[in-house]
C-alpha cells in the first residue's frame, strides 16, 4: 500500500493512540479526557489549539510558509475533521484494548477517526511541507446529538475560515485498501418525529361511547405509507418508518391516547419538507375523520451529507493516488444513513469519504458490540489527509 513512508513508520504508536482511545470512551458533549488527549498531542506537535467549540470540541492550527501571494485565488486555509464521541453500547469484545467504560463503546469507528487525524496533524506539524493553513477539527456528539451543528453555532468557520472541508467514516462493508466517494448527495437527511392522538376513553365493551385511538393510530400508520408512494416525487429516494406505536393499558379499556413515533430519511431539505406538511395534514385529517385530534411533533435532526462535485473529484484523486484509481469506488450506493458532518459541508463545499474497514469474514458492522475499528488502515487514512494538504496547499516557490 502506497502511503506516506514517514506515516508507514508511526503505524505501532498510531495503533497504541487509538486503543487508548478504544478503552476510554466517552459519550457526546462528555468527551473530556479524549479531548483533553487530542489538545495535549495538537499542543505538543506545535499546534495552536484552540477548545471549547460546541462544549467539547477541539481545533488544532498549522501553519506554514508565507500563505497566499497578494492577489492570490483562495485563503489556502483547509479544514479536516474527526468525531470524538462513543455510543451506549456494552462492549461485547475480549481483547485488551476493550472499553473500561460500563455499557459505552466506540463501536463507530471514531477512535480510528480521531487517530488518522491526529497522525495527519503529527506528520504535517514535523515536516510542514505546504504552504498554507490548516485546521484541525475535532467534533464532539456525531451520534444523533448534533455536535458538528454545535461546533458551527458557536462560529467554527468565523472563528477558523476553510476554502474547504474535509471528513472521513471508516466502512465495515469496504475492502482494506479501498476508498469509496461520489460527488452530491452521499447519506441521508434525517428526522425523527412524534404523533399524539386524542379521542375519548371508554369502557372496552361499549365503544359507541368513546373514540377509539388504537384504532385512529393503525389508520394513520397505514396511511402515512402513501406519502413516499404517492407524494414525493418518483425520482427522488426518501424513507418514512413508523417505529413506535404506543396505546392502550387494559383488555377492557379503549384507550384515550395514542403515541406513534418513527424517522423519515431523504436526500434533500426540499422533499424532507414535503414529508413533514403530508405528515401534519393525514395524521390530523385521519384523526378528524374518526372524531379524534393529533399533534405532530416533526424534528429534522440531519441536513443531507453532499459531497461538493469539484471536491469530490479532489479527494477521489488523492486517493487514487494512494491505493490505485481501480481500488477507489466513485459511484457507491447512496447511503440512507445520517452523517452530522453534513452540517459543516452546509456551510462551507468539501467532501466526505469512505474508507474500508476490511471485509469478508470478521468484517463486523458498526454500532454492533462486536465491532472494532481496523488498525490496518490508520496509516492510510492518516496518508490521505496529509497527501491531501501537501497537494491542495502544494509549496509556492
Ligand atoms: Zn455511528
Ligand atoms: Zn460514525
Amino acid at each position: 500500500m502506497p502511503i506516506v513512508e514517514r506515516i508507514a513508520g508511526m503505524h505501532a504508536e498510531l495503533t497504541g493512540w487509538r486503543r487508548d482511545i478504544h478503552a476510554h470512551p466517552e459519550l457526546g458533549f462528555e468527551e473530556t479526557r479524549t479531548s483533553d488527549l487530542v489538545a495535549a498531542k495538537l499542543a505538543a506537535f506545535g499546534c495552536e489549539v484552540q477548545r471549547g467549540l460546541g462544549k467539547t470540541g477541539v481545533v488544532g492550527t498549522l501553519r506554514a510558509g508565507g500563505g497566499a501571494p497578494p492577489g492570490a485565488r483562495g485563503a489556502r486555509t483547509l479544514g479536516l475533521r474527526a468525531d470524538m464521541d462513543a455510543l451506549p453500547i456494552a462492549e461485547g469484545n475480549t481483547f485488551a484494548h476493550r472499553s473500561t467504560n460500563q455499557g459505552k463503546m466506540h463501536a463507530c469507528g471514531h477512535d480510528g477517526h480521531t487517530t488518522m487525524l491526529l497522525g495527519a496533524a503529527c506528520y504535517l506539524a514535523e515536516t510542514r511541507n505546504f504552504d498554507g493553513t490548516v485546521h484541525f477539527i475535532f467534533q464532539p456528539a456525531e451520534e444523533g446529538q448534533g455536535g458538528a451543528k454545535a461546533m458551527v453555532e458557536d462560529g467554527l468557520f468565523e472563528k477558523f475560515p476553510c476554502e474547504a472541508i474535509f471528513g472521513m467514516h471508516n466502512r465495515p462493508s469496504l475492502a482494506l485498501g479501498q476508498f469509496a466517494v461520489r460527488a452530491g448527495p452521499m447519506m441521508a437527511a434525517g428526522a425523527f418525529f412524534d404523533i399524539r392522538v386524542t379521542g375519548k376513553g371508554a369502557h372496552g365493551a361499549r365503544p359507541e361511547t368513546g373514540i377509539d385511538t388504537a384504532l385512529v393510530a393503525a389508520h394513520i400508520a397505514v396511511a402515512l405509507q402513501s406519502i413516499v408512494a404517492r407524494n414525493a416525487p418518483p425520482v427522488e429516494t426518501a424513507v418514512l418508518s413508523v417505529t413506535k406505536i404506543y396505546s392502550g393499558d387494559a383488555y377492557n379499556v379503549i384507550p384515550q391516547t395514542a403515541q406513534l413515533a418513527g424517522t423519515v430519511r431523504t436526500f434533500s431539505r426540499d422533499v424532507m419538507a414535503l414529508i413533514e406538511t403530508s405528515m401534519k395534514r393525514i395524521a390530523k385529517g385521519v384523526a378528524e375523520a374518526f372524531g379524534a385530534t393529533a399533534e405532530v411533533d416533526f424534528r429534522f435532526m440531519f441536513a443531507p451529507t453532499v459531497n461538493d462535485a469539484r471536491e469530490a473529484e479532489f479527494a477521489a484523486g488523492i486517493c487514487a493516488e494512494l491505493v490505485g484509481a481501480q481500488n477507489v469506488d466513485r459511484n457507491p450506493p447512496l447511503i440512507m444513513a445520517s452523517e452530522d458532518f453534513s452540517f459543516m459541508l452546509e456551510k462551507v463545499p468539501g467532501c466526505y469519504v469512505n474508507i474500508g474497514n476490511g471485509e469478508g469474514e470478521g468484517a463486523c458492522e458498526v454500532h454492533n458490540p462486536a465491532y472494532d475499528f481496523n488498525d490496518a488502515a490508520l496509516p492510510l487514512g492518516a496518508s490521505f489527509f496529509a497527501r491531501l494538504v501537501e497537494t491542495r496547499l502544494a509549496k509556492i516557490s
